[in-house]
């Protein structure tokens, strides 16, 4: 059910001045280097209003003019592009292990990054880390500090009120409530945006990594638990409750071992960082667990390759639930666990099921390329994304 109505009549002049800053900031970002004349024709706003939006934006530092080619005997008319520099957003990964944090530029560049570990599982330590790390930026970096506008924060979700699960192991729900939010907000004096870090992830490998050269793919985030996020048709897609994606949930052995959300079953009991240390007798808020995963991977250890082989099909029925519900271009996996594992997880569950589209060649799912802070580089996305993408809801009078 629409909860929002958008009016199509009358107007509310601010807003729709808001709106079209961020029309006029998209087009710029998305087809850069660009001239008034050609933004005019594009969004079909007047010549003069051009004019104004631009004036503005290069005395807020956030655009910059270049000379364009010559072309024939003409003068070369001014080309705007973005300025990189001209503001910046923090994102900042939290999971209950450690935190991620990055700077990126007004283009989406990481130009700092830092990672800590969380000593204990509890809100209050995180919220500590966050605000150190936050810190540590602004000393380190006291003039980019200034053109700070936001702050992304992603975390395992869901953090809808409705939808907690108080004794979700590899929820961290805390973190995204709107109460502490709002919290870390006052304390920091910047707004925030919260976001799931499956769909931070699916935002990062779009911008950073694999998800480049694709409009509809799903990111998969293996960790503690494990979650989906997608992007359809180059945008993410929460759900009608933000929770799309909690594939993790999915029951995949009826009357199988009991899950924190009140099912039994679920596939991330199976298919998780969390199912793997319970199996292994391995401790999951070991500082060294990756390095062991890798290890145990070098050796060809039994256990870990027998573990594996018991995982592949589900993960393969997971490929498959996937394919037929969204037909992505491709599945790409991620996560905090280390790339070797999901390379042999992979590698193992090959052959996959066979997608309807038979004119897709190649592969059908991959590990992702962006590294550790993806999650934390989507979430600052998230975040620019909030403060300068022409929105819908900016319409909304
Ligand atoms: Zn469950």
């Amino acid at each position: 059910m629409r909860k929002t109505k958008l009016r199509t009549s009358g107007t509310n002049l601010s807003r729709t001045k808001a709106h079209n800053l961020r029309v006029v900031i998209e087009v710029i970002r998305t087809q850069a280097p660009i001239s008034k004349t050609e933004i005019a024709t594009i969004t079909s706003l007047s010549r003069q209003t051009i004019q104004y939006i631009v004036a503005e934006l290069e005395a807020a530092e956030l655009v910059e003019l270049i000379d364009g080619e010559i072309k024939g005997r003409g003068h070369p008319g001014k080309k705007i592009v973005l300025a990189p520099t001209g503001a910046f957003n923090i994102g900042i990964h939290v999971d209950k292990l450690s935190i991620r944090a990055v700077v990126c530029d007004l283009v989406g560049d990481v130009v700092w990054q830092q990672s800590q570990r969380l000593k204990n599982w509890n809100i209050d330590d995180a919220n500590r880390l966050i605000k150190s790390v936050f810190d540590k930026f602004v000393a380190e970096h006291p003039s980019k500090a200034k053109k700070l506008v936001g702050v992304g924060v992603a975390a395992p979700g869901p953090f809808n009120e409705t939808n907690i699960r108080p004794d979700d192991l590899a929820n961290f729900q805390q973190v995204g409530t709107s109460k502490n939010i709002k919290k870390l907000s006052a304390e920091i004096g910047l707004p925030f945006i919260v976001e799931n870090d499956a769909t931070a992830g699916a935002i990062g490998e779009h911008l950073h990594g694999e998800g480049k050269p694709f409009d509809t793919f799903v990111f998969l985030q293996f960790g503690i638990g494990l979650g989906a996020g997608l992007i359809l048709n180059g945008n993410k897609f929460a759900g009608s409750s933000e929770i799309a994606g909690e594939v993790g949930h999915i029951v995949v052995e009826p009357d199988g071992l009991n899950c924190s959300c009140g099912k039994s079953g679920c596939l991330e009991r199976y298919l998780s960082i969390d199912a793997l240390c319970r199996d292994l007798n391995l401790q999951i808020d070991d500082e060294t667990l990756n390095e062991k995963i890798t290890e145990l991977i070098a050796q060809r250890n039994q256990a870990l390759l027998d573990w594996i082989d018991e995982a592949t099909p589900r993960f393969r029925q997971l490929v498959n639930t996937l394919e037929m519900i969204v037909d992505p271009e491709i599945i790409i996996v991620g996560g905090t666990v280390p790339k070797p594992f999901l390379d042999l997880l992979i590698s193992r569950s090959k052959p996959f099921l066979k997608p309807l589209n038979r004119q897709r060649g190649g592969e059908q799912v991959r590990v992702g390329t962006a590294g550790d802070f993806v999650v934390a580089a989507g979430a600052a996305a998230a975040s620019a994304e909030s403060h300068f993408a022409p929105a819908l809801t900016s319409l909304i009078l």
